[in-house]
């Protein structure tokens, strides 16, 4: 089973000008990319449009954040529904730093996600511990949590839309990426936990990315493991490095 490598870009709240978002996405369209790989870059909200308009040599576009309701008084929020009309195919789900900063919990994310695939939308969904949690040695169980209110939400066929990342809370901008075995190791333990709360089929083909301090320089490495599918790339997303990890397997 060969599961296609996929690279997601994550510009959180960068950059500060839709000149500078644009010369982003231009330096990509002009990029030597890997054909192989699925590159998506998650914008924020107010570049989305201008963004997808000007995105070409394969580049796909991702929300950075959903509500779970298609409209109404919901002042300040962007719904799936309206992610979809502007022909967004992606939108990133469940952020640890949408967990955190902004409370969303496990139930929350799981509702986002449904309605998101509701409204056509494919989901880059988030999961991840913290370095406490791994020290106390819950990293499984802390991602089977994360994923199983998602889990009670969605038909097994839903799974062919979402791209897991596996995403340590302590690896995220902090420069202490996972080693490859770290990541390895727990991109087994999500598969193991697909396979007996959805189905044998699902975990095979389900793409769990890493992320988490994901530079040019470390990413061939944690690309050559088995179960790592690609990267969701923060820091790194904003430079030039960025094409070295879309390439990492080529
Ligand atoms: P980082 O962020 O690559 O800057 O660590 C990753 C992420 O938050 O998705």
């Amino acid at each position: 089973m060969t599961r296609p490598f996929f690279v997601g870009g994550n510009w959180k709240l960068n950059p500060t000008s839709l000149s500078a978002a644009k010369s982003l996405v231009e330096a990509l369209n002009k990029a030597e990319l890997d054909p192989a790989t699925e590159v998506v870059i998650g914008v924020p909200a107010i570049y989305l449009i201008p963004i997808q308009e000007i995105a070409s040599n394969g580049i796909q576009v991702a929300a950075e954040n959903a509500y779970y309701k298609e409209s109404g008084a919901f002042t300040g929020e962007i719904s799936p529904k309206q992610i979809a009309d502007a022909g967004i195919p992606y939108v990133i789900l469940g952020h640890s730093e949408r967990r955190t900063i902004f409370n969303e919990t496990s139930e929350v994310v799981a509702l986002k996600t449904r309605h998101a695939l509701d409204a056509g939308l494919k989901v880059i969904l988030c999961i991840g511990e913290t370095l406490k949690e791994r020290e106390e040695g819950r990293t499984a169980a802390v991602c089977e949590e994360q994923l199983s209110a998602a889990v009670k939400q969605l038909k097994e066929e839903d799974w062919s839309k979402i791209v897991i990342a596996y995403e340590p809370v302590w690896a995220i901008g902090t420069g202490k990426v996972a080693t490859t075995s770290q990541a390895q190791e727990t991109h087994v333990d999500v598969r193991k936990y697909l396979a007996t709360a959805v189905s044998p089929a699902v975990a095979t083909a389900t793409r769990v990315i890493y992320g988490g301090s994901v530079t040019a320089a470390n990413s061939k490495d944690l690309a050559g493991q088995q179960d790592i599918d690609g990267f969701l790339v923060g820091g790194a997303s904003l430079k030039p490095e960025f094409v070295n990890i879309i390439n990492a397997r080529k």
